[in-house]
């Protein structure tokens, strides 16, 4: 089966065997090593590059390709398309303490086990409001991707990584969370030739239903009866939350529902989970998440109204232009834009603002309006919500939300983690 990922390269796995991982280990241990325990946000990261989410990239990003990435949205070569930097933060005083240089070779570990090997090849600093507002147009503190830059500590290191230890991802997501190499597998036991890629941190209502629909119809219209040759993954961003977003297990669970439910045929619909904490990069993230659905072996990427905008930062729109305005040829995947959808009262219809004309009569499916509905618990109509899908909010709401189908402080403290590393034996 192919597997070339971003830049028509071959997909990274940088992940050792078992048997190799408890070898190198004890190796490392006994050379005493330097040894680094790592945060949530690296860890997630190092897992995304050791498996190939984020193919060409081997390791956490240099210097040299944080600031190509910045000026150029390129990597280091010059050629290969990048928009988010991915680097790794240290303190001064924690590098100094560690004795860390250049070139070592550095034990990783996450929750005290071992996790990954880091082969530093870059120590660099880096001006953190130059980045912010090369990536995220803005430095204002407000913007989340912003205030994550300013979050990083004041060294960065550069360099491959190897994953020891892999994670065991906890359930309810157990069954969500595919490799691309694994994802291109199932993409071929399903005899799926074209994939749409549908990128989402959402619970679905029909508004999100027709999305889909629509980017199918679009891309797959002169598909013959006999076989389907192509199928919509639903690819859920489950990473760090905010008070207010939908909790991870709501988003998984209800998107899964509307293929076991019919509403889409469970031969043309898949739901999976990647690992990523939304920077809220509009435009800039929009080409990340072409980049990284490439790597899943997606041919089609959906694009909607503010897609990965947060407030008022950037034009509804301005995720779609920033397509047009790329080299012919430098992504592998075919954007499919979506204008939006609504319920029009007087079609009796959830349709699209490309083909009905009542556009003064419409009802948005504003955040507002879904939220209320769902904080009321009363099942809207089926038109709004699927009921199967609605009961599956309310389920979550109990068994995984303390109550809430949307974060709280108290389900960021409570929730079972996503991911852990368990002890290497
Ligand atoms: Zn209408």
């Amino acid at each position: 089966m192919e597997m070339i990922g971003h830049g028509g390269k071959e997909i990274i796995e940088r992940v050792m065997s078992k048997d190799a991982a408890l070898k190198r280990v004890a190796e490392l241990k006994a050379a005493k090593v330097k040894t680094l325990d790592v945060r949530l946000q690296m860890a997630t990261e190092i897992i995304d590059i050791a498996y190939g989410f984020f193919s060409p990239l081997e390791g956490f990003m240099t210097k040299a390709d944080v600031e190509s990435v910045c000026n150029n949205m390129l990597l280091a070569d010059g050629k290969t398309v990048w928009s988010i930097p991915i680097i790794y933060d240290i303190s001064s005083e924690d590098l100094e303490k560690s004795g860390i240089k250049q070139y070592d070779e550095v034990l990783l570990t996450y929750t005290g086990n071992p996790f990954a090997i880091f082969d530093i090849t870059d120590i660099f600093t880096l001006d953190k409001k130059e980045v912010a507002m090369k990536v995220y147009g803005t430095t204002e503190e407000k913007h989340p991707g912003a205030k994550r830059t300013y979050q990083y500590q004041d060294k960065f290191l550069g360099g491959k990584i190897t994953l020891l230890n892999p994670p065991k991802i906890n359930e309810p997501f157990t069954r969500f969370w595919l490799t691309p190499k694994q994802m291109r597998e199932r993409f071929k036991e399903k005899g799926w030739e074209m994939i749409i890629n549908h990128q989402t941190r959402n619970v679905p209502h029909t508004g999100h239903e027709w999305l889909m629909k629509g980017a199918y119809l679009g891309a797959y219209g002169s598909m013959m009866v006999d076989k389907p040759r192509g199928g919509i993954l639903v690819n859920a961003m489950i990473g760090s939350k905010r008070p207010g977003d939908y909790i991870d297990e709501a988003i998984i669970l209800c998107q899964e529902a509307q293929g076991k439910h019919g509403y889409f045929r469970e031969d043309i619909f898949l739901t999976t989970c990647t690992l990523w904490d939304m920077r809220y990069a509009g435009p800039k993230e929009a080409i990340f998440h072409a980049c990284l659905r490439t790597n899943l072996g997606c041919t089609h990427h959906m694009f909607g109204r503010d897609h990965a905008g947060v407030g008022t930062y950037y034009d509804p729109y301005d995720a779609h232009r920033i397509f047009e305005r790329l080299p012919k040829g430098s992504l592998n995947i075919t954007p499919i834009f979506n204008l939006d959808w609504w319920f029009c009262p007087v079609c009796d219809e959830v349709t699209y603002m490309g083909l009905c004309g009542h556009k003064d009569k419409k009802a948005s499916f504003s955040g507002t309006l879904i939220r209320s509905i769902i904080q009321d618990g009363v099942k809207p109509p089926r038109r709004i919500f699927r009921p199967e899908v609605f009961d599956m909010i309310m389920e979550c709401a109990e068994k995984y939300g303390f109550g809430n189908a949307f974060v709280t402080e108290d389900y960021l403290k409570r929730r079972n983690p996503v991911f852990t590393i368990e002890p290497l034996k």
